[in-house]
Order: structure tokens, then C-alpha cells, then sequence
């Protein structure tokens, strides 16, 4: 899910290009899919390509990174399944139910459920009722928080604060909540706290390499 910047390198720490089965996304903006365009690339740019990729994001939301590259030249390196937010559908052994989240362009909160265990996935997000619909009883909340507790003006509808995912969290009964998306040069301590002021439950920061067991 969401190939941002420098998930690529990331990604090959566990796997081959070959390996992936399929990209989900929650919208288009570069920090959620830059990555997509090198993921493409390995797996084009070889003697024996790998069927095409299944990619699922919200309509013309990869327009823009699947434009970076000479026209044509990935075309057959991947199937793009277009959803609009609050479809459901499957995607190999994953139930997906999708729903539609405020931000400045179309952007998708995602739900996994597979094998009994259920993943939920805010993307970016500002703040609504929705969140904690979507999330309800996960085992795990990857919620946005930009910011630790303070929300500028301009900015208050379309992303949120450590505080108000833990108030989802809260809302929704998760099993834990991990943070995501913190603005860069920021104190992950003062997310830490500003979490436990609304949610009492498990709170970690979401870091490079991170492995979450859900059995
Ligand atoms: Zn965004």
C-alpha cells in the first residue's frame, strides 16, 4: 500500500519486483505513489517480464506518475482498477472495503480483513466520523498525524493531529494504533503523549523496517 518516497528501496529489502501481486492506494499525491514509477520499471525493464501489476486507486489519482515515463513504455507493466471510495472488493486473500476521507484531493481510508485479523489504513485525513466507522474492533489503526497536537488553520479540514487519531482509535476500540505521516524534523515523543491524552490503549510511531506481529 502507497509507494511513497523511497518505499522502493524499502520494498526490496523483502522482496524481488517479481514478488509483488499488487499496489493499493489510497490517492495521488507523490509522498503516497512516487515509488510506483521504479517498482514498474525493475519489472518492465527486464528479459522475461512479470504479468502486469494490479494496481487499485481512486479514479486519476496515478495519472500523473504513470505519465512520468516514456508514453507506452509501461503500458503492459501493469492492470489499473480504478474504485471509487466506499467500494469493496478483494485483491488475493484481502477483503478491502474502502471509504471515502476528507483531504485535499479524493483520498481513500482503507480497511484490510484477512485470515480473522483486519488492518485499517487512513491514509491523509483530516478529521471525521468516518475514520472510527472504518476502523471499528481493527487490530491495528495506521492513522496520519502530521501534527502532534496543534493543527494550522489552513490545513484543519484535510489532515490531523496525533490527539485526534487516538480519539478514533478511541471511538473505534482498536487493538493499537500506530502513527504515520509525521512532518519531518518533528519530536515523535510529543505524538507519543498528545495520543495519551485522548486514548489509553497501545501507541507506537510507524518506523523504517517495522514488523507488527497480529498473532
Ligand atoms: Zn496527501
Amino acid at each position: 500500500m502507497d509507494l511513497g518516497h523511497a518505499a522502493f528501496p524499502r520494498l526490496l529489502e523483502h522482496s524481488a519486483p517479481h514478488g509483488v501481486d499488487a499496489a493499493l492506494f489510497s490517492h495521488g499525491h507523490p509522498d503516497h505513489c512516487a515509488d510506483l514509477n521504479p517498482l514498474l520499471r525493475a519489472r518492465a525493464m527486464v528479459d522475461t517480464p512479470p504479468p502486469a501489476l494490479p494496481l487499485y486507486a481512486p479514479p486519476g489519482e496515478l495519472a500523473a506518475v504513470l505519465a512520468l515515463d516514456r508514453p507506452g513504455m509501461l503500458d503492459e507493466a501493469y492492470r489499473l482498477h480504478e474504485f471509487d471510495p466506499g467500494e469493496r472488493f478483494a485483491i488475493g486473500p484481502f477483503d478491502v472495503t474502502t471509504r471515502l476521507l476528507p483531504h485535499s484531493r479524493p483520498n481513500a481510508g482503507i480497511r484490510l480483513e484477512g485470515g480473522g485479523r483486519s488492518l485499517v489504513y487512513t491514509g491523509d485525513t483530516g478529521p471525521s466520523p468516518v475514520i472510527a466507522e472504518l476502523a471499528r474492533g481493527a487490530d491495528v489503526l495506521i492513522a496520519e498525524a502530521t501534527y502532534a497536537e496543534e493543527m494550522p488553520a489552513d490545513l484543519a479540514g484535510e489532515l490531523s493531529t496525533a490527539r485526534q487519531a487516538a480519539g478514533h482509535a478511541a471511538r473505534a476500540r482498536v487493538g493499537r494504533l500506530l502513527l504515520t505521516h509525521l512532518w519531518p524534523g518533528s519530536e515523535p515523543q510529543a505524538f507519543i503523549e498528545a495520543a495519551g491524552r485522548a486514548w489509553d490503549g497501545e501507541v507506537a510511531i510507524a518506523d523504517t523496517g517495522m514488523v507488527i506481529d497480529l498473532d
